[in-house]
């Protein structure tokens, strides 16, 4: 049954169109996946096993009676638990939401019910997509299924984990600063975070609003394609949501781009970076040229990493996120209050207020609720115009540079994160070192613009190599088949299904 699970969501679903493979065979082949390896990874919040197997039978039972199915028939494909579905639980990984049941499908659920997916289940996350590690779950610890004493990157850590241990074959993630491009780097898959407004965030739990984007994780560049397709496009349920056409990512896939122009810019290639990442980023660029691309220097000067005396890294994009995000999730979250959603307090109460309290203090974890304090704090009377004022100055300047930068080259490549996976446990008691781990993806979400981490090869150790590629907005297309060049130049494709089912 390995075999199946080896495949990525394009064979598989071609196999399945073809009737070589039946989709409940499929169906059947990932939960004994599950089963055997969940354990070890603990990707998944809830497994919908018989729901799978009921949308397979009904998936086989179309094509036996000559039906046309949607593009997706048939592949099974695991949710964040964070995007919500009016069947199962959306826990968000948070206490407050153990049992809280939709009473909708998010936008994205919907659309790939309509192409033919099957949902194999929702995926661990750090609490309400706050970190970067899926350590700040309260419901349980994914590890690296390329080794399982390491983090899967977070907060799409789940969502990354099932696509590269071959629990899922492609899974929906989270990006509001780097939660679907780190994980996928660290988890040696691929991972688009679109342009904002370009995926409907109708149904997905809002943590930064301004800055939320749904995308996929897959094993390579033809899924993430396939699956972009599938759930990009208008939704007038998100005020947000851009009127604009969806291209046909995948048709275009294969059609190499000509005299692409790569920009490097050169505040992310200093002292921060690490030497194993750079020297596979240089490589990367080696290939791309060999492919007939040209590489130009770029400055994003508001996005620089400096390096102080300690070696302690700082970086504008951080100071500046971690104010809009905190003040936008400290608005969102106050509908978590035990009365309109969420656990409410057992305990002997005063008054509203106290039964307010006592429900927040026991149903969020420790870090959202430090980031509702900040939030708070950077929207106070007083401290708005320092913080919340100056921060948003400061993201209109990181977007003009990004802006230049497009002046003078088609595409950025840079790093997914400063290094390869950490270890477990490794940076939960600093939350500046936590916070750091998205130092280079941070500032695409602060610019609204797309971007989509790559596997570059792997480290010493063994581990995976991310490497970024960043476009301007509605880019998505370009960014795919630059991903797609490299990929079957460098064999990078769907690297981690083999290494963990053999
Ligand atoms: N690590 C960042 C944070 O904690 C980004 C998370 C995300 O993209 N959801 O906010």
């Amino acid at each position: 049954m390995s075999g199946i699970t080896n495949l990525t969501a394009c064979e598989t679903a071609s196999a399945i169109a073809a009737g070589k493979l039946s989709a409940v065979d499929v169906a059947k082949a990932y939960l004994a996946a599950i089963e055997r390896l969940e354990p070890a990874i603990c990707a998944y919040n809830e497994v919908f096993a018989d729901r799978a197997m009921d949308q397979a039978r009904q998936i086989d039972a179309a094509i036996s009676r000559g039906e046309s199915v949607g593009p997706l028939a048939g592949v099974p494909v695991a949710l964040k638990d964070n995007i919500c579905t009016d069947f199962g639980r959306t826990t968000c990984s948070s206490k407050i939401l153990a049992n809280f049941h939709s009473p909708y499908s998010a936008c994205v659920a919907e659309k790939l019910l309509a192409a033919g997916a099957v949902i194999l289940g929702k995926t661990n996350l750090d609490e309400f997509a706050m970190g970067s590690s899926t350590e700040n779950s309260a419901t349980r610890t994914t590890r690296n299924p390329w080794d399982t004493s390491r983090v899967p990157g977070g907060s799409s850590g789940g969502s990354a984990a099932a696509v590269s241990a071959g629990l899922a074959a492609a899974a929906m993630g989270s990006d509001t600063g780097g939660s679907i491009r780190q994980p996928a780097g660290l988890c040696g898959v691929v991972g688009l975070k679109p342009t904002y407004g370009r995926v409907s965030r109708y149904g997905l739990v809002a943590y930064g609003s301004s800055l939320d984007q749904i995308g996929p994780i897959t094993r390579d560049a033809a899924d993430c394609a396939l699956l972009l397709r599938a759930i990009a496009g208008h939704d007038s349920r998100d005020s947000t949501s851009l009127p604009a056409d969806v291209p046909d990512y995948l048709a275009e896939l294969e059609t190499p781009l000509k005299n692409l122009r790569i920009g490097l810019p050169k505040e992310f290639f200093g002292q921060a970076l690490d030497s194993e990442i750079r020297s596979a980023i240089d490589k990367a660029v080696g290939t791309y040229k060999s492919l007939g691309a040209t590489a130009v220097e770029v400055s994003l000067p508001h996005s620089r990493i400096d390096v102080g005396p300690g070696g302690q890294l700082s970086s504008y994009a951080v100071a500046c996120y971690y104010i809009v995000a905190t003040a936008e999730a400290s608005s969102n979250l106050a509908r978590y209050d035990g009365a309109h959603y969420g656990h409410r307090t057992a305990g002997p109460v005063k008054d509203i207020i106290d039964m307010y309290s006592k429900s927040r203090a026991e149903g969020f974890g420790d870090e959202v609720k430090r980031r509702i304090m900040l939030g708070t704090y950077v929207l106070s009377s007083g401290y708005y115009d320092a913080y919340y004022l100056k921060a948003m100055k400061v993201r209109r300047l990181i977007k003009n540079d990004f802006d230049e930068a497009f002046k003078s080259c088609d595409a950025l490549i840079c790093p997914t994160s400063p290094t390869t996976a950490f270890k477990l446990g490794e940076k939960t008691a600093d939350p500046i070192q936590m916070y750091l781990a998205d130092i280079y993806t941070i500032s695409l979400n602060l610019a609204g613009l797309p971007g989509v981490s790559i596997p570059a090869g792997l480290s010493a150790s063994g581990l995976p190599i991310g490497m970024q590629l960043v476009g301007p907005v509605l880019s998505e297309g370009t960014l795919l088949r630059a991903a797609r060049m490299f990929e079957k130049t460098s064999g990078t494709c769907n690297l981690m299904a083999k290494m963990v089912q053999s």
